[in-house]
């Protein structure tokens, strides 16, 4: 020990601070632990990616535990998926249901033992007590709160029940639920955003075991937290309220409580809370709707810069310089607001930004999801690089890869399925009868396709518009010449060939 004091007052002050830093967080292990019942939230993500630089940035572990003691609200396949969706953001967990551990199992059904024994002993202890009041009775209670105005709660009515009592109707077997005694006094507690807080607790003795004999969250949680030996509790602003509970329950196994770090709001607008209604609230809106790159959404989450040291706005970060610059006392306070702006712009960075390698994956798995039957030929990974190349070269703001499938660039993968748009400009029989030219034509450039128009006394630009119609479907887009040169003659001619059908079929001639 004196050498190793002698050594830290003799080391530069850059290595004593990474020796303090090292010493602090020695056992840093944080986790993760959302509960199976829907599709991932964009905040849950936040809190997951969080708890991931925390532990990267120490050294320490990232854990992923299920929390699915609400059975009712279980959805069958959703923690499987939380698993994927973590990997696929390149935040997989050090420890999880999947890759296991030395503190398994992740899942909490899976620890019910666990739980029961923690129950006893705060039975034992008189921390806790036997409650046989019917449900019908505590929805009374609720339902009188609410006519007169006060805080739904228990009124603590088994709380003074004579202890014989209860061991008979135990005996008996009565459906009962295990309540905690809650303090009468207010409960302080430090968090490392928020600073120091009080809480009083008005809603009486809350449920730790239900009658079903799971554990509610706030009791599972904290005995988990504690088993997994759980150093920094990293989640939304939203648990700052059930904070007090699981400061009680520590005290009251005279257990250590982890270090909280509470997250501010996810907001639309700095103040409202983001409604589950809301479809942009879901990760797979960002993914598997609009395909941003996952690095553009991993950048939007940090976009108002909280937790990274020397944050430059208008740079894209990749995850390894978030972990680099990644410091937990910065986080601030300010909600996090979802500009769309700028998840546009990290969208156009990322897909700048991302390898081919990392693209091609994302290509073809959007194409299996949007346009199953696409053509063979045109998931070859030469064609969609020329595409990828196209976009690089010609659309500075193109930011989200649903477009190549759903939007504007479906073109690429697929031809015009109707015939509306030329219709809408042009009658049938000049329409067909200049694409029959065009295909005639022995070459297609300005002058010969002025001579087109001219001929059928036409103005240039709408002869120009029929052919983009023909070919993307669309009066905007890239410039013709663009279109001209990235399709070869015989892509152009398929399609010229394919809308003379489709005008033929609708107007039936
Ligand atoms: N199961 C809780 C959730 O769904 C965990 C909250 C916490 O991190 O303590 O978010």
């Amino acid at each position: 020990m004196a050498l190793f004091i002698h050594f830290f007052q003799n080391a530069d002050s850059n290595l004593r601070m990474l020796l303090t830093r090292h010493l602090c967080y020695s056992a840093v292990r944080v986790r993760f632990a959302p509960s199976p019942t829907g599709k991932l939230h964009l905040g849950s993500l936040r809190t997951a990616f969080y708890n991931f630089l925390f532990a990267r940035a120490h050294e320490g572990r990232f854990v992923l535990r299920i929390e699915d003691t609400d059975q009712t609200r279980l959805v069958p396949g959703c923690a499987e998926q939380f698993e994927r969706i973590l990997g696929d953001f390149g935040l997989s967990p050090d420890e999880s249901p999947v890759s296991g551990g030395d503190f398994g199992p992740y899942t909490q059904s899976k620890r019910l033992q666990i739980y029961e024994d923690a129950a006893s002993q705060l039975l034992e202890s008189g921390h806790a007590y036997p409650c046989f009041c019917s449900s019908k009775r505590v929805e009374m209670l609720r339902k009188a709160a609410a006519r007169s105005g006060a805080l739904p709660g228990y009124d603590n009515l088994c709380r003074s029940l004579d202890p014989s009592e209860a061991r008979q109707r135990l005996a008996h077997g009565e459906p009962y639920v295990i309540r905690f005694k809650v303090a009468k006094e207010p409960v302080d507690f430090q968090d490392v955003v928020y600073g120091p807080l009080s809480q009083l607790m008005e809603e009486g003795d809350f449920v730790i075991v239900k009658s079903d004999k799971f554990p509610t969250y706030h009791f599972a949680n904290v005995v988990d937290d504690k088993a997994m030996k759980i150093s920094h509790v990293i989640r939304g602003m939203e648990w700052i309220a059930s904070t007090p509970k699981h400061v009680q329950l520590y005290r009251s196994f005279d257990w250590k409580p982890p270090t909280w770090i509470h997250l501010p709001l996810i907001t639309r607008d700095g103040s409202k809370k983001l409604s589950k209604r809301d479809a942009d609230a879901f990760v797979d809106f960002y993914t598997k709707d609009k395909g941003y790159l996952r690095l553009a959404v991993l950048n939007f989450l940090i976009r108002n810069g909280s937790g990274i040291r020397n944050f430059e706005p208008n740079r894209l970060y990749e995850l390894k310089q978030m972990i680099e610059q990644f410091d937990d006392t910065l986080i601030g306070r300010r909600n996090f607001m979802m500009d769309h702006e700028s998840l546009e712009f990290y969208g156009r960075q990322a897909f700048r930004y991302e390898s081919f390698e990392t693209l091609l994956p994302e290509v073809l798995a959007r194409l299996e999801q949007d346009i199953p039957d696409v053509n063979p030929a045109l998931k070859h990974p030469d064609y969609i690089r020329k595409v990828v190349d196209f976009l690089l070269n010609h659309e500075e703001a193109f930011s989200m890869l649903s477009s190549l499938t759903t939007g504007e660039f479906r073109f690429f993968f697929a031809i015009p399925t109707t015939a509306d748009g030329v219709l809408a400009k042009f009658d049938p029989e000049v329409a067909r009868t200049l694409l029959r030219e065009l295909l005639d034509s022995s070459t297609w450039n300005l002058d010969s396709l002025k001579a087109i128009a001219k001929k059928h006394k036409l103005a240039y630009p709408k002869l120009f518009n029929l052919i983009r119609l023909s070919i993307i479907d669309s009066s905007s887009g890239p410039p013709m010449s663009e279109l001209f040169e990235f399709f070869d003659r015989s892509e152009c001619e398929k399609r010229f060939s394919h809308m003379i059908e489709l005008i033929a079929k609708r107007t039936n001639v």
